[in-house]
């Protein structure tokens, strides 16, 4: 029996392909075909080993159920790696230039909702520390208003926060013309209506957030403390609510965890869906590189990409800016960097370690949950300081690896032994409660930036 490999590879594809967001679809399937099939084994080529990875493990399912409807016998799928023929790099390099100028020609913001057209569910790069916030805010563009309500992603800075928000948006804007969006950060919220009282204008204001099928808030943690405006914003939330309309909000931590949030707001965020992001690991740094790559028109070797996934660990935003660094120079210079220049520019990039101190860490930490320092330090049991105290010594003992009786008598002349299981508890514990270490990650991140 002949089979047309390519009409039937083509035609999984094609089945494929809605599964995954295109711009995970356009890297990983990109170069790839049938090449044999024998005995209930289908043989696919691909172009490299991350490809391999990614069809054989995250995409098994999707790949082998296809190709099961097209071939009812197959049991097994092999992988061979053939690298393709390096057209990318025998073009010259201006050339490349031209064609990304091409593909991201100037974009035109959404001015009315004040939406970035590129940030969309399509370049989005889907991966395991973002997949539960990707599969709400996709759930809740084709279910507006009644799914999630309000939807709530939390994580820290430059993860992609902003961009599923927005996503959100621009695919409401996609499928329709006539929807009401408004993006907004919390910062413009509360300048806007401390402007409409200046100029008395405090009717239309009340009129204009009213009228929205879509709002999305970023950054709500600004909210922090503003009082008056908060209580602006549960009007304008429970007439939003009220009238199904949708509402979606970011933060860089959990509604419980923003300082000075009156009640009866945090109770409202809580009552939605709450999501979020966490940090990307090594492989998907790497992942993310390389989609970031191909759809610059670029090809970096993977030598590079290793280097830049392994010393860049923060976030999205500080991979994407080295990518650009060293995509921009090889274009300057006319040919790939080596090594050692990339090394050059991730340490001008990687900031400093700062000097973390025992006092520095409890005072974040009580600033962050919102507890006196001093009953952290002081002797006593009381339940909302027991936790913080566990993580401050679980912390301190992380970054700054001091004896246990010193950790003990820093906290409240607690012994070592009540040092040494608050440490175990909460390295247990972060294994398996992902808010944990979602909020030791945030700490962490805290007490770095600012470190003194
Ligand atoms: P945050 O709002 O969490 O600080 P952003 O949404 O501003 O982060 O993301 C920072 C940058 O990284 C943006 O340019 C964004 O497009 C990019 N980015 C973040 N996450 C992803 C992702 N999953 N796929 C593609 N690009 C991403
Ligand atoms: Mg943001």
């Amino acid at each position: 029996m002949t089979m047309d490999f390519e009409k039937i590879w083509k035609e999984a594809l094609v089945e494929i392909e809605p599964n995954i967001s295109k711009a995970n679809f356009a890297t990983w399937f990109k170069d790839t075909c049938i090449s044999k099939y024998d005995n209930g084994v289908a043989v696919v080529k691909v172009p490299n080993n991350f490809a391999r990875d990614y069809l054989a493990d995250k995409y098994y399912k999707f790949v082998f159920g296809a190709l099961r409807n097209l071939i009812p016998n197959i049991r097994h799928i092999e992988y061979i790696i053939v690298q393709p023929p390096q057209e990318q790099a025998k073009k010259p390099l201006k050339k490349q230039a031209n064609e990304e100028q091409m593909g991201f020609s100037e974009l035109n913001m959404d001015t009315e909702a004040n939406l970035n057209p590129k940030y969309t569910f399509d370049s989005f790069i889907v991966a395991s520390f973002n997949e539960v916030a990707h599969a709400a805010a996709l759930a809740v563009s084709k279910q507006l208003g009644s799914l999630y309500n309000p939807l709530f992603i939390y994580g820290g800075v430059g993860l992609g926060k902003t961009h599923l928000i927005q996503a959100i948006g621009n695919e409401i804007r996609k499928n329709n013309k006539n929807a009401k969006i408004q993006y907004i950060t919390s910062e413009k919220f509360a300048n806007d209506y401390i402007n409409s009282i200046q100029n008395k204008t405090i009717q239309a204001f009340k009129e204009k957030y009213r009228k929205y099928n879509l709002l999305i808030v970023d950054d709500i943690q600004f909210f922090s403390d503003k009082l008056k405006i908060q209580e602006e914003f549960f009007h304008v939330f429970n007439a939003l609510y009220d009238g199904s309309n949708q509402i979606v909000f970011s933060s860089d931590k959990p509604p419980q965890y923003v300082v000075g949030l009156e009640e009866r707001l945090r109770s409202r965020f809580e009552g939605g869906m709450m999501v979020d992001v966490s940090q990307p690991s090594l492989e998907e740094r790497m992942a993310i590189l390389r989609i970031k790559m191909q759809q610059k028109f670029f090809n970096l070797p993977d030598e590079l990409i290793n280097y830049i996934a392994e010393n860049i660990n923060e976030n999205i935003r500080e991979l994407e800016g080295a990518l650009n660094s060293v995509i921009g120079q090889s274009k300057i210079k006319g040919r790939i960097l080596h090594l050692p220049e990339v090394e050059q520019i991730i340490k001008k990039k990687v900031k400093p370690i700062k000097i973390v101190t025992i006092d520095h860490i409890i005072k974040t930490i009580s600033i962050y949950y919102n507890i006196e320092e001093k009953n952290l330090t002081e002797k006593t049991r009381r339940q909302e300081v027991v936790k913080p105290r566990q993580i401050a010594m679980y912390l301190i003992r992380d970054n700054l690896k001091i004896s246990y009786p010193h950790i003990g008598k820093s906290l409240g002349q607690k012994d070592h032994t009540t040092a040494i299981h608050a440490v175990k508890k909460i390295s247990g514990d972060i294994k398996k409660d992902k808010r944990l270490e979602q909020e030791i990650n945030n700490l962490k991140d805290l007490i770095y930036k600012t470190g003194v």
